[in-house]
């Protein structure tokens, strides 16, 4: 067997927990290389076995639909703002690059008046969806109190 060879089983033996074929334990004795690659493969599984995530702050939930509902609450956006808000937080550089530029010559062509149309047709929400939940916990004290301590963690000592 060679050494790519060896590579590709060596992962299987690791990875996915299989025996350890005849014909690998005697490359192994004969190749310094791979038997090195063996021993790094075992550290990093072994430490991904001892890595937590991390847990997420008591509220994470609660924030999060509270933000979901606020995006609910506001109108529809616009292809305008789609297709900025998609620009802004998409990922793939490449296709960010090709819609920024499809992006400014619909610009240069509609001129400006598609942003002044897009941002009369655009309603803030009556009342915020954050509002809303912070009302509805409003007679929990004991989460009241926690979401205070929460605040103080945020400020980082700065004085109210
Ligand atoms: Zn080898």
């Amino acid at each position: 067997m060679t050494c790519p060879e060896m590579k590709n089983n060596l992962a299987e033996v690791v990875y996915e927990s299989r025996p350890m074929p005849d014909e690998i334990r005697n490359h192994l004795t004969k190749c310094a290389g791979c038997t090195a690659e063996l021993a790094e493969m075992e550290a990093t599984w072994k430490l991904l076995g001892q890595w937590q995530a991390p847990e997420p702050s008591a509220f994470f939930d609660a924030k999060l639909y509270a933000r979901l509902r606020t995006e609910q609450a506001t109108a529809p956006a616009s292809l305008f703002e789609r297709a900025k808000a998609w620009l802004m937080y998409s990922t793939n550089l490449q296709m960010r690059q090709l819609a920024a530029g499809a992006l400014a010559v619909a610009l240069a062509v509609g001129g400006g008046t598609l942003a002044l149309v897009d941002h009369e047709t655009t309603a803030p929400p009556q009342t915020s969806a954050t509002v809303r939940d912070l009302q509805s916990y409003d007679g929990n004290a004991q989460l009241f109190q926690q979401l205070n301590a929460l605040d103080g963690d945020e400020d980082s000592g700065a004085s109210n």
